[in-house]
């Protein structure tokens, strides 16, 4: 898969790799921001902490994001009104900024390294339709006593019918700040991190959980899940409360950079910002961020994104990379204990594309959560919280008819006598098969259907991997799972779990 901007700066460091059984007070899955932000919560405290990612650190979404570090996000705080009201608006508004100074705190004390600086964010839109969703935005904004402006001098383009800035919100280098919280985790004393690590089972005991990664297990009495999309279905039935988003991200050098970033209000999303590399400047562009099962041809899309973007800055992009992340049907995110049974398993997913802020903020409520504080944002985030009628009418909308868009999309096409480095869908004694014949013409088959919830995949051309549109999972051509949460691979005659 292609590497983003930040990437490069991952380094060269390993980490062990989970060798022997463990006993831990706290297990975290998953070495994102949510996992290694959470971990930092726990430094030094009472617990003793096993926190394992299941890939390399610096490969999950944090890694591939934007990163800006922002409370406006697109026309967030109107949507959360229209499903809930104005306190919950205000609490997700709260959350957003003590994120942001959590997070500030944490480079601060940490001396880390990570290009944050000052941008203004905006929020815009190219389209008439849109303007009363931008008054509506304004009033909620006034209500929230933020101060914001409604025209930009840095940002004046003459196609924009309206826009919403603010300022004090920032930019980063995810990779870079994560590589500061993971230096600092792994220094401490109650620590342990692995990676090439991933837990593809859990077990409830009498006390305590068992969690299986790498043919060992780890016995720990509280567990916390942050491994982006959860790797099983109940409890939590977190399918139900989530639909998957994919964009299509360039990073192009340019002459300067501005002190502003920015995103429309309308589905597909466009996204931009700056970043300065030492004497380099970038210009960081995201298009067609929408429902995977809505822009299925991930080529088209992919091209069009480096098309916008050469069209914008008038060469061609140095990075192109791609980036889904899980979205919510009533636009909050889903943190805290995954169920009212099983009150020691934490959970911390959903973000709706906004996990700079949410994913830090995430980190302090687990924490709270687990020694038994006090949180104000325990139950505004709650997983277990109601299912009303509208977000069930978003259910359908966003689960049950992509699935629909996915399988037409996916129609099993005839066997063609030849192809090279072309892949299509067929069925083979009864059994839906992928097959792709690569650029020397050589065959690839694989099962069809996804082992995580038996979903249709599709192919990607510009990765050469079988995507889940609902989900997120990934496989290469032959197989083996690349991303989850798919535990299995789909080889043809494997159909054992991973570890
Ligand atoms: C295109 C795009 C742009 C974005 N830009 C922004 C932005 O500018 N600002 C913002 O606030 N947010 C942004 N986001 C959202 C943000 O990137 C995510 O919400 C956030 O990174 C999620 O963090 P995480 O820790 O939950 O997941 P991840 O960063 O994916 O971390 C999860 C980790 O768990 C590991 N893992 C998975 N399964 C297992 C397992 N079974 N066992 C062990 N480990 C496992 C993975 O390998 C991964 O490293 C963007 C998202 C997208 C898609």
């Amino acid at each position: 898969m292609k590497k983003s901007l930040w990437q490069k700066d991952a380094g060269h460091n390993s980490f062990d790799k989970l060798s022997k059984n463990l006993s831990a007070d706290v297990l975290i899955i998953g070495g994102g921001i949510t996992g290694l932000t959470t971990a930092y919560n726990l430094i030094d405290k009472k617990y003793n902490v096993v926190l394992l990612e299941g890939d390399k650190f610096f490969s999950g979404t944090t890694c591939k994001s934007t990163g800006k570090l922002t409370y406006l996000q697109d026309l967030k705080y109107q949507d959360i009104y229209n499903i809930y009201d104005f306190q919950t608006a205000k609490l997700y508004y709260e959350a957003q900024k003590d994120a942001i100074r959590l997070a500030k705190k944490i480079i601060k004390d940490n001396n880390i390294d990570c290009d944050l600086v000052k941008s203004s964010s905006i929020t815009f839109t190219n389209d008439e339709k849109e303007i009363k969703k931008f008054d509506k935005e304004q009033d909620i904004l006034d209500a929230l006593d933020v101060k914001y402006y409604i025209t930009s001098k840095e940002f004046d383009k003459k196609e924009v019918k309206r826009l919403i800035m603010v300022k004090n919100t920032y930019v980063f280098n995810p990779v870079k700040y994560l590589k500061g919280v993971l230096k600092t985790v792994k220094n401490a004393k109650n620590i342990k991190v692995y990676e090439n690590s991933r837990v593809t089972k859990i077990k409830k005991e009498d006390k305590h959980y068992v969690a299986y990664a790498n043919d060992y297990e780890i016995e720990a009495k509280k567990i916390v899940i942050a491994c982006n999309y959860p790797f099983f279905t109940i409890p939590g039935f977190i399918p139900f409360k989530t639909y998957m988003e994919k964009s299509y991200i360039t990073a192009t050098k340019v002459s300067n950079t501005k002190d502003i970033c920015g995103i429309t209000s309308s589905v597909p999303t466009v996204s931009f910002r700056y970043h300065q590399d030492g004497d380099t400047s970038y210009f960081i562009y995201l298009n067609n961020s929408s429902k995977i099962c809505d822009k299925l041809n991930y080529k088209k899309n992919y091209d069009e994104c480096v098309e916008n973007a050469k069209g914008i800055t008038g060469t061609n992009p140095n990075y192109k990379w791609t980036n889904m992340d899980v979205m919510t049907n009533d636009s909050l995110p889903l943190i805290g204990r995954i169920s009212e049974d099983d009150r020691n398993v934490f959970i911390a997913t959903g973000y709706n594309t906004w996990g700079m802020t949410n994913g830090t903020i995430a980190g302090k409520i687990i924490y709270d959560l687990i020694s038994d504080r006090k949180n104000k944002y325990e139950e505004v985030f709650n997983p277990s919280r109601e299912m009303t009628l509208l977000k069930f009418k978003n259910f359908i909308s966003n689960t049950i008819l992509s699935n629909a868009k996915a399988y037409t999309f996916n129609l099993i096409k005839k066997n063609p006598s030849w192809y090279k480095d072309k892949a299509f869908v067929t069925k083979i004694e009864g059994k839906r098969m992928g097959v792709y014949f690569d650029s020397e013409g050589k065959e690839h088959k694989v099962s069809n259907i996804c082992p995580h919830l038996k979903c249709f995949l599709t192919f990607n051309e510009v990765d050469k991997t079988w995507d889940c549109p609902c989900h997120g999972s990934r496989f290469d051509v032959d197989g083996n799972v690349v991303k989850g949460p798919s535990c299995y691979n789909i080889k043809i005659d494997e159909t054992k779990p991973l570890n």
